[in-house]
């Protein structure tokens, strides 16, 4: 280890800037965040530095720097675009044992600034010990995505609660009380902003708590289901929620339409499960539901991941009605569908003024639907996204037709959105069918159904090995 992190206090502590442009900001921004009393030396300061020296957040001085200005100070920070200048600030504060950070050089500096995530009070900090900063910074941006935007609100409340539990709880059942307050439900309200349900569900487990004999792995702990949406396909579509929670589950359940891309962005030692329904099988969403149940009942945080939105086409609506029956609690985090992958994905936009003003997600191995919701959906200036549709699509077609839908409406069918085997077919109704069968496209797969289907990007059309040009039946 090249350096010792440790996180220093500066509250009201004199520390010595030297440099006056955006570098020397950036410093001086972070220094005033944990309280210091900064002066800065610098003959002429950058416009947003000589805001903070005008509002009196910080004190300027313009000159150049000589070693007397380091008089006092606890911590000295060169920030000049002169080497020489840097080396001079460096060599005064060494010899006056001050510590300094010279920027962008750690040959110079007896401390260096992490890249830092800030949730205060919990703060992240991440080094490289200088070599390699842009690394340090990706990694920082790594974890940044992981930690909940209202970490820092927990750690506040925790703090509220710290003397109380003291208090109540001996230390042997204290440790294992605040890992199920940050794992449990208490955490999760606090998360969600929602401070007051959480203060009582604290109150709530601290008389549990006190209830009972704190030996090692709470029994009987409830634990919870995350209903989560995976998105379209590509891992870089899932939400910040999504990861964060992949994280915590002890085990994931998880569909065919999840791919192992996404799988990996879990926690390593997570327990996965496949619960895909084959085609043709049946009663397994019963077992699914009893599963769901089963895990949770044994204090497990179980993650029901599925392709795109778990409430668009994914019976995510009858896994919540299980878990509410039971009282499971649960989270539910929305996933990009794939109607908004493809769209996405194949440059189609969904709606567009004057081209259509309106969208319907539909099934299409559905029994049909009534004969005037056909006729809205023929019109071209209504978009139509028909989901599992691929097996369907002569039906499809010819439902459209029948309803009114010309031989030229443009559809597109869009295979595997978002993922790099994607592929795009634009065409019209009239020649849709054949040239999805010449060119075997597969589920999963999205028709899109309107006048904004011509929008779709030409160029993705090269990845698709097009059959020669359907004879033309309108
Ligand atoms: N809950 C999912 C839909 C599940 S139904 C969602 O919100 O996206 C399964 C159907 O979704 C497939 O038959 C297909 O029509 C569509 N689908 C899912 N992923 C897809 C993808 N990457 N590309 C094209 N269609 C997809």
């Amino acid at each position: 280890m090249d350096y010792l992190p440790v996180f220093l206090r500066l509250e009201a502590a004199p520390v010595v800037v030297v440099g006056g442009g955006e570098v020397a900001l950036r410093k001086a921004q972070w220094l005033l965040k944990a309280g210091a009393q900064v002066t800065l030396i610098a003959p002429e300061l950058h416009a947003a530095l000589s805001h903070y020296a005008l509002d009196a957040a910080l004190t300027h001085r313009a000159c150049h720097f000589t070693p007397a200005a380091l008089e006092g100070a606890v911590a000295v920070v060169a920030a000049t675009a002169d080497r020489a200048v840097n080396a001079a600030v460096a060599a005064a504060a060494q010899a006056r044992r001050i510590p300094v950070n010279v920027v962008d050089d750690a040959q110079l500096s007896s401390f260096i600034f992490p890249a830092i995530i800030d949730r205060s009070p919990l703060i992240v900090a991440v080094s490289s010990a200088g070599h390699a900063p842009v690394l340090a910074r990706s990694v920082r941006e790594q974890i940044e995505a992981l930690l909940p935007a209202r970490l820092g609100a927990l750690a506040r409340f925790m703090g509220r609660y710290r003397a109380q539990v003291r208090h109540a709880l001996r230390a042997a059942g204290r440790r294992a009380f605040w890992e199920r307050i940050v794992r449990g439900p208490v955490a999760r309200e606090v998360l969600r902003g929602r401070e007051t349900a959480a203060a009582s569900a604290l109150r709530r487990e601290l008389r549990t708590s006190q209830l009972t004999t704190p030996a090692g792995e709470p029994a009987g702990v409830l634990g919870e289901v995350y209903l989560i949406g995976a998105g379209p396909g590509d891992p870089d579509l899932l939400t910040l929620r999504a990861l964060q929670l992949l994280q915590q589950a002890d085990v994931i359940l998880y569909d065919r339409l999840v791919g192992e891309e996404v799988l990996e962005r879990a926690r390593r030692d997570a327990e996965r499960v496949f619960v895909g329904k084959e085609s043709g099988e049946r009663g397994q969403q019963e077992r699914i539901h009893r599963l769901l149940l089963e895990l949770a009942l044994a204090g497990k945080r179980v993650a029901r991941l599925k392709g795109g939105d778990p409430f668009v086409f994914g019976r995510g609506g009858e896994e919540l009605e299980v878990l509410r029956a039971h009282g499971i609690p649960f989270t539910v985090v929305p996933g990009i569908t794939a109607a908004l992958g493809a769209a996405a994905s194949s440059g189609l936009p969904l709606t567009q003024r004057g081209v259509a003003h309106s969208v319907t997600f539909v099934t299409g191995h559905g029994e049909g639907g009534a004969a005037l919701e056909w006729r809205y959906f023929a019109q071209p200036e209504h978009t139509v996204v028909f989901y599992m549709g691929v097996a369907q699509l002569p039906a499809i077609i010819a439902r459209l037709r029948a309803a009114g839908a010309a031989a030229s409406h443009p559809v597109a069918l869009i295979e595997r959105a978002t993922l790099p085997e994607q592929r795009l077919l634009r065409g019209t109704l009239a020649d849709l069918a054949e040239r999805a069968q010449a060119a075997q496209v597969q589920a999963p797969a999205l028709l899109i159904v309107g006048a904004v289907a011509a929008l779709a990007s030409a160029d993705e059309l090269s990845a698709f090995s097009l059959p020669p040009p359907a004879r033309a039946l309108a």
